[in-house]
């Protein structure tokens, strides 16, 4: 890579980003997609994909003692997801201000959810919430060879 930008590396992380199987089922795969692409992070992970319950079970394992866990495996496994590994300087918490907040009522205008979404059961993206389980996420999702890793062009524009 090049030279100039060894001194920002540390700060480079991965999130995983889904659009949910009704940001998928309503056409806004394109329009999701964009705006990460945009904002200037770097895909390094696309596909379409039917997530089986295990794996849904296994991503949101931390909210399994909730009433709502049942039907946001459904949710989620009602058809298919778009999982999207996403790396760039500060990806994690930049992409969960693009997403907005969880419960689309309080989302902001501009966000994802507050300009696509009506109801937390249908908020239509997800974000990795820390470095740590972006890592953990997008091993959970992809298998190595899905992965690309290249440098854009725009990268000396992007991070000084
Ligand atoms: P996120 O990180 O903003 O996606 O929110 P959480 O990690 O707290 O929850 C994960 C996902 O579970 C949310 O995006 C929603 O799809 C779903 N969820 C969270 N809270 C509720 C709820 O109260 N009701 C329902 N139906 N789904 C919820
Ligand atoms: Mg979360």
């Amino acid at each position: 890579f090049l030279p100039h930008l060894v001194a920002s590396m540390e700060e480079v992380e991965q999130s995983y980003i889904m659009i949910k199987p009704d940001g998928v089922q309503r056409g806004l795969v394109g329009e999701i997609i964009s705006r990460f692409e945009r904002k200037g992070f770097n895909l390094t992970g696309l596909k379409l994909f039917q997530c089986p319950k295990e794996l849904a079970q296994e991503h949101y394992k931390d909210l399994q003692s909730k009433p709502f866990f049942p039907k946001l495996i459904d949710y989620i496994t009602s058809g298919p997801v778009v999982c999207m590994a996403w790396k760039g300087v500060g990806v994690v918490a930049s992409a969960r201000k693009l997403i907005g907040a969880t419960n689309p009522l309080n989302a902001e205008p501009g966000t994802i959810r507050g300009d696509l979404a009506v109801q937390t059961g249908r908020n239509v993206v997800h974000g990795s919430d820390s470095p740590d389980n972006g890592k953990r996420e997008i091993a959970l999702w992809f298998k190595e060879g899905e992965l690309c890793a290249w440098a854009a062009v725009q990268e000396p524009w992007l991070v000084e």
